[in-house]
């Protein structure tokens, strides 16, 4: 029998290629160092039985109507509306800004042409817009910037918004109706018996085995592997070859609140200004479980530990070129997902990609 394709992570990107390439009849080999899969998006119940997300919070979201459909083959959903407020002086606002966050900010009452208006002449107009101070200033001008945005991001990425490329402020949208969702994407919804038993779902096939607390090093030399899948951050499976890429990482502290049952008014609640931590979320607004008690994490930022985010600047993509250009030399190896591309990935963009790649591995 031929050797398996090795895949190497467990996460959205190695599961989704790993499930294409068994439905099509070859065999994968899935590797994961960590002791379970799902990567960052893992759920597990606490020691108090309610459902968090070992890696922080997880939201699903896509307008891509085919990437919904794939994974609805594995989960059925819980539509769910992701909900947001930021906290300025001791005061919570709807986040991202919209009018409401406008009206109670500063005791006005505008109207939408009103709230237009008063971006219009608030806005500090940047032309080009490259950086994320860019994006900001341009489009609701210095006084919501330092508020809500110029702490959360020197705490979240260790990084002055001017030092990050646009697109990382720019996932934020700027509102002057009162909608306060998060995201406005077609799709909105959480697994209905969470991400674990989703990936698990996409796993289980005959064709697929799973070995789980098993790092790349130890298998690289083991089979003659036909081709392989390679998920983890690019510059380690090159040894650091031209420099380590930065990634941002962070600590999560859980916490369960016995005899709470709603701790905070929605699922995540932003401390721009005050705190070590970014953002407190409460799990149960997301997965709608009933429990006595509730559980909550907060996200510290930090430099060192387990790389979650690509930091999207000139200088790290410009190496993260460099990379690629190897990895393009490497006939035999496929490189897709959010450490593997380098990119500020949502899941949806992830498995995204992670058809496509699967697809150009068949044709
Ligand atoms: P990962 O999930 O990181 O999976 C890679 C896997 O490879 C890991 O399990 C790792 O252990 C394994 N691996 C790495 N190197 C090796 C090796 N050498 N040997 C063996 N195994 C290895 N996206 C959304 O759409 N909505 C959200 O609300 C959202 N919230 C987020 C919140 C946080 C705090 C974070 C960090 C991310 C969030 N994301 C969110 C993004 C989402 O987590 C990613 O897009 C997605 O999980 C990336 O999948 P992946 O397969 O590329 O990587
Ligand atoms: N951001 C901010 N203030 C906030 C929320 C977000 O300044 O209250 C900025 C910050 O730079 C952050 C980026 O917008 O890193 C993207 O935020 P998002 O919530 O999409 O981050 P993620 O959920 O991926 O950590």
């Amino acid at each position: 029998m031929p050797s398996p394709t090795l895949i190497v992570g467990a996460g959205y990107a190695g599961s989704v290629v790993a499930r294409e390439l068994a439905d099509a009849g070859r065999r994968v080999l899935v590797i994961d160092k960590r002791p379970h899969v799902a990567g960052n998006a893992y759920d597990e119940p606490d020691a108090h039985g309610v459902l968090v997300h070992r890696y922080g919070p997880h939201i699903f979201h896509t307008n891509g109507e085919r990437i919904w459909e794939w994974l609805s083959r594995f989960t059925g959903w819980r539509p769910y509306e992701h909900r947001v407020r930021g906290v300025v002086d001791g005061r919570e606002y709807p986040f991202p800004i919209n009018r409401d966050t406008l009206n109670q900010l500063y005791g006005l009452d505008l109207d939408e042409a009103g709230a237009e208006a008063f971006f219009e002449r608030v806005r500090e107009p940047r032309d080009p817009v490259r950086t994320s101070e860019d994006v900001v200033l341009n489009s609701v001008g210095r006084d919501l910037y330092e508020k809500f945005f110029l702490g959360y991001t020197r705490k979240q990425w260790g990084l002055d918004p001017s030092e990050l490329k646009a697109g990382v402020a720019a996932r934020i949208p700027v509102r002057t109706n009162t909608d306060d969702r998060y995201f406005t994407d077609r799709f909105q919804a959480m697994p209905l018996e969470g991400y674990s038993r989703m990936f698990a779902n996409i796993l289980d096939h005959p064709n697929i085995s799973v070995e789980l607390g098993v790092s790349f090093d130890e298998v690289r030399g083991r089979h003659p592997f036909p081709h392989i899948v390679y998920t983890g951050p690019i510059d380690e499976y090159f040894g650091h070859c031209h420099g380590r890429l930065p990634y941002r990482s962070l600590r999560f502290e859980h916490e369960h609140l016995p005899g709470t049952p709603r701790f905070q008014s929605v699922g995540t609640v932003n401390y721009p200004n005050d705190h070590a931590y970014t953002r407190i979320t409460e799990f149960k607004h997301l997965t709608g479980q009933q429990h006595a008690g509730t559980s909550i994490v907060r996200e510290y930022p930090q430099a060192e530990g387990d790389p979650y985010y690509p930091v999207p600047r000139v200088e790290n993509e410009l190496l993260y070129k460099r990379y690629e250009a190897l990895a393009e030399k490497e006939s035999r190896v496929t490189f897709v997902g959010r450490l593997a591309q380098y990119r500020y990935y949502n899941m949806d963009q992830v498995v995204g990609a992670a058809l496509a790649a699967a697809r150009r591995l068949l044709d």
